[in-house]
């Protein structure tokens, strides 16, 4: 499967907006948005209006990079969350928050998503004392996750943790600090995205 391995920042200046999708580095290093606010490429510098099309375009563009995910998968979702009795808009980011690396990272035990997903698939996450490395397996409520690893591999985990939990930990999820483990209290509702999305043009993009 095609996977996009260039910079992460390219795809931040590409969408116009800082997605953090380094982690904890984004906020150390200086951020390519503040030192060239302008799109990548030997046109970025451009001034370009964009279509109706092009700003529903760009919006599923940079949800899928947030969660990275490819065309397909998202797609997948979509075509979910269309199906079920909900506002489709907001069953889309529910099944995306749920996902299981989303939520590692959510509960501060991953400083970015893709460093979460590569925990998961790595073994090192366990859900209800089983363990699961399919980045996109879906929480349920009253799940626990809960990190597998070797003393010492915990104790790094705990002191990133300790630097993380600055990050704001949705109320569907309850972390227990010294066991560090999360429980999936409810599904999360669009306010849990903490992030701007205009949920509303990716639907219209896919309803064409
Ligand atoms: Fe995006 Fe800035 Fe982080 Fe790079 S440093 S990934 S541009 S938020």
């Amino acid at each position: 499967m095609a996977k996009y391995v260039g910079p992460s920042c390219r795809i931040c200046r590409r969408e116009g907006a800082k997605l953090f999708l380094k982690g904890y580095r984004c906020t150390t290093e200086k951020c390519s948005i503040d030192r060239r606010s302008y799109k990548p490429g030997v046109h970025g510098q451009r001034r370009v209006k964009l279509s109706d099309y092009g700003l529903q375009l760009r919006e599923k563009q940079k949800v899928k990079s947030i969660y990275g995910m490819l065309e397909q998968q998202f797609r997948n979702y979509f075509e979910k969350a269309s199906k079920s009795k909900g506002v489709t808009g907001e069953v889309l980011l529910q099944l995306l928050e749920r996902r299981l690396d989303n939520t590692v990272f959510r509960c501060c035990f991953a400083s970015s998503r893709a460093q979460a997903r590569e925990m998961v698939s790595h073994g090192f996450i366990m859900v209800n004392n089983r363990k699961v490395d399919r980045p996109s397996y879906a929480v349920n409520k009253g799940d626990v996750i809960k990190i597998k690893a070797k003393e010492n591999q915990a104790k790094v985990i705990t002191e990133k943790f300790e630097e993380l939990k600055q990050r704001t930990i949705p109320s569907w999820l309850k972390v227990d600090e010294k066991l560090l483990t999360a429980t999936v209290e409810k599904f999360p509702v669009r306010d849990d995205v903490g992030f701007p999305i205009q949920e509303q043009l990716i639907i219209e993009l896919y309803s064409k």
